[in-house]
């Protein structure tokens, strides 16, 4: 069965960069079983609405400002799949109303650490857009209903950030030091992935004033309960990738299987 995986991109500069982390998502890349598909779920397509990308070929979606111009002509040209992307609404989520979408593309939150993990550019790319008017259990759920993917070598890969605030985030040349109440949260869902409790995740808000400045807005947080839904019984759940970049910005990365 294909894991499935939460990678934290932090910066979109990491699209460019070989750093650890960078390193880290390419050693993923080559030891994961080769998918036959992916489907994405990126913090930056957050929207009211639940919408999967149908286009054939999905465009390469800039979706910052203020960066350099060379991360302005990354091009990530993967292939989409439309017949895919069809099946998860007809079949996979047939219970909710989804969307067939021919407008997005990939953003950023996909193709920076994509570009790493399959820098051939490959593997076709689904997006699964995330719905912001409905609660973190609405999304934990439609993870479960995605498990089923796994069996038909289809990596589920959500792509956020475990702790994310930007608010307190060091721009700048110099590596600040995390944050206690950074360092705290993530030892806690780490604590917790590792005990496989995933209720007190889904409901992150009740955990106190760490989760609230970890995930000061839920969109960095939720792809990972899509990827906690897609857990079976007996998969491990490993941390492939960790580190803390500009004191509030985690970048652990969570393995399912
Ligand atoms: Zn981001």
């Amino acid at each position: 069965m294909m894991p499935a995986i939460f990678l934290g991109h932090g910066n979109p500069m990491n699209a460019l960069a070989r750093n650890g982390y960078t390193e880290a998502w390419r050693r993923i890349g080559r030891e994961l079983p080769r998918p036959r598909a992916i489907l994405a779920v990126s913090a930056h397509w957050f929207v009211p609405g639940t919408a999967v990308t149908a286009m054939a070929r999905p465009r390469t979606i800039h979706d910052f400002g203020g960066f350099p111009r060379e991360l302005h002509e990354v091009q990530y040209p993967a292939p989409g799949d439309p017949g895919l992307a069809r099946r998860i609404r007809d079949e996979v989520l047939a219970a909710l109303p989804v969307g067939l979408d021919t407008s997005w593309g990939l953003d950023h939150g996909t193709w920076s650490v994509l570009h790493h993990l399959y820098p051939d550019a490959d593997v076709p790319v689904i997006q699964l857009s995330i719905d912001e008017t409905q609660p973190p259990a609405y999304h934990f759920e439609i993870g479960r209903q995605l498990a089923r993917l796994r069996d038909e070598g289809i990596l589920v890969m959500g792509s956020g950030n475990l702790v994310h605030n930007l608010h307190a985030y060091a721009w700048g040349q110099h590596p600040r030091e995390p944050y206690d109440w950074a360092v705290r949260f993530e030892r806690q869902a780490q604590e917790l992935l590792r005990a496989h409790e995933f209720q007190p995740l889904i409901h992150y808000e009740s955990l106190g004033p760490d989760a609230i400045l970890a995930a000061p807005t839920p969109d960095h947080y939720l792809p990972l309960l899509y990827v906690l839904g897609a857990w079976r019984e007996g998969d491990p759940i490993t941390f492939p990738v960790a580190g803390m970049d500009g004191g509030s910005i985690s970048m652990l990365s969570v393995q399912i299987g």
